[in-house]
C-alpha cells in the first residue's frame, strides 16, 4: 500500500527533500557572480545572514556538512594533534576517515551518553606536554546528536566545555548540521548556541530542505584561513549564488516549521511503542530522529526495513537489527498517518508469524 498518489513515504533521511517550487524560484532568479572571487552577491547575502544570526563575525558557504566540518579540523589543527570527540560522533564515524585523511590527526573518542559530551568525559583526558605524545588541540561536538537519537546538548554543558576549553587553550567545534532542530525544540536562541563556540558548522540541506549546502561559522581570521583550504580541497565555486539562494531561502523560512517535524516523530515513536516487535532506542524522541530496533527473535533489520518498503514507507538500516526513522518537510500529515499505519501492520503480521 502507498499514499493516495502512489508515491513511496521516505523517511530515510532529512536529506530526501526536494526544493519546493518557491525556493526554486528564488534559485533561478538569484543575481550571481564568482565566488572564488567573493563577488557572487547571493553567496554574500547568504554568509552575512546566518553569520550575523550566530553571531559570528564571518561565514563561508561549502558544498557540504562534511566540508564544512573537515575544514573546521583542518583550519583549528596542525599535523599530529589529537581531538576529543564522541565515538559515535558525525566527523568520527560517518566522514570516511576524513581527519586523518585530510588533516594528518588523531581522534580521541569518548564513550558518552547519547552523544552528549560531558566535562567529566573531557577532564584528564589532554595529553601532557612532551615529545611522547600528540598535542590535544580541538573538541568536537554534535548538535543535535544523530546516532544520540537527535539529543540536544544542554546549552549549560556546552557553556561548561567553552569554558574548560579555554581554561587550556583549546578549541571548541559544534557539528551543527541539526543545530536549527535544537534552537526550535529548546527555544534557546541562535546567538546563545553561538556565543559558548570558537566555530559552528551547519547544513542547510537537512531539515531546511535545501537541495545543497552548508556553512562554516568562526572569527574573521579563521574563516580566512578556512578560505584557503576550501580552494584546497576543491570546494570553491563559481557561480554558487544559485545554490545559495536555495539555503536563503531556506534558512529564511523553514526553521520554524521544524516543530511539525519534531511531532511527527513523536507519532511515529508512538507508533513503535503499540508494536511488541519494535522498541524505540531512546524513549523519546527529543527532535525528528527516530532510533529503534527490531526484536531479533522476528526478523532482522534487513527484513523489516523490505517489509516496510513493500507497504511503501523507507527507513533505513544502521545496524543487523537497528533502524532510523527521520521526519521532515516533505513527509507530513496523512503521509505520517499511513507511514504509522504501516509500522503497525507490519510489526503485527512479524509478531504473528507470519512474515
Ligand atoms: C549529515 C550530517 C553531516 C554532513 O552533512 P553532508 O552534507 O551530508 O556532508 C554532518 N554532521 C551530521 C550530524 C550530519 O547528520
Amino acid at each position: 500500500m502507498q499514499t493516495a498518489d502512489g508515491e513511496l513515504i521516505d523517511l530515510r533521511s532529512d536529506t530526501v527533500t526536494k526544493p519546493c517550487p518557491a525556493m526554486r524560484e528564488a534559485m533561478s532568479r538569484a543575481e550571481v557572480g564568482d565566488d572564488m572571487v567573493a563577488e557572487d552577491p547571493s553567496v554574500n547575502q547568504l554568509q552575512r545572514e546566518v553569520a550575523g544570526f550566530f553571531g559570528f563575525e564571518e561565514a563561508l558557504f561549502v558544498p557540504s556538512g562534511t566540508m564544512s566540518n573537515q575544514l573546521a579540523i583542518k583550519t583549528h589543527t596542525q599535523p599530529g594533534d589529537e581531538i576529543l570527540c564522541d565515538e559515535t560522533s558525525h566527523i568520527y564515524t560517518w566522514e570516511a576517515g576524513g581527519p586523518a585523511f585530510l588533516s594528518g590527526v588523531t581522534c580521541r573518542t569518548l564513550h558518552a551518553p547519547s552523544g552528549i559530551i560531558r566535562l567529566e568525559d573531557v577532564e584528564g583526558k589532554i595529553r601532557p606536554g612532551n615529545q611522547h605524545y600528540v598535542s590535544t588541540r580541538l573538541v568536537i561536538v554534535e548538535n543535535t546528536h544523530n546516532r544520540g537519537g537527535g539529543a540536544i546538548h544542554p546549552l549549560e554543558g556546552i557553556r561548561q566545555l567553552r569554558e574548560w576549553t579555554q581554561r587550556h587553550g583549546l578549541i571548541l567545534h559544534c557539528d551543527g548540521a541539526r543545530i536549527w532542530n535544537a534552537m526550535v525544540a529548546s527555544g534557546i536562541s541562535a546567538r546563545e548556541w553561538g556565543a559558548h563556540l570558537d566555530s559552528l558548522s551547519v547544513c542547510f540541506s537537512k531539515g531546511l530542505g535545501a537541495p545543497v549546502g552548508s556553512a562554516l561559522l568562526g572569527s574573521k581570521a579563521f574563516i580566512q584561513k578556512a578560505r584557503k583550504f576550501r580552494k584546497i580541497f576543491g570546494g570553491a565555486m563559481r557561480q554558487a549564488g544559485i545554490l545559495a539562494a536555495g539555503a536563503l531561502y531556506a534558512f529564511r523560512n523553514n526553521i520554524n516549521r521544524l516543530v511539525d517535524d519534531h511531532a511527527n516523530a513523536g507519532r511515529i515513536a508512538q507508533s513503535i511503542r503499540e508494536t511488541a516487535a519494535l522498541a524505540l532506542e531512546y524513549p523519546t524522541p527529543p527532535t525528528n530522529l527516530v532510533w529503534f530496533k527490531v526484536d531479533p527473535q522476528l526478523a532482522t533489520g534487513d527484513e523489516f526495513v523490505s517489509l516496510l518498503r513493500k507497504e511503501g514507507v523507507l527507513v533505513s538500516q544502521a545496524g543487523p537489527q537497528i533502524c532510523r526513522a527521520v521526519t521532515h518537510l516533505d513527509a507530513t500529515g496523512p503521509k505520517i498517518q499511513a507511514a504509522c499505519d504501516a509500522i503497525r501492520r507490519v510489526s503485527s503480521l512479524l509478531e504473528a508469524g507470519k512474515k
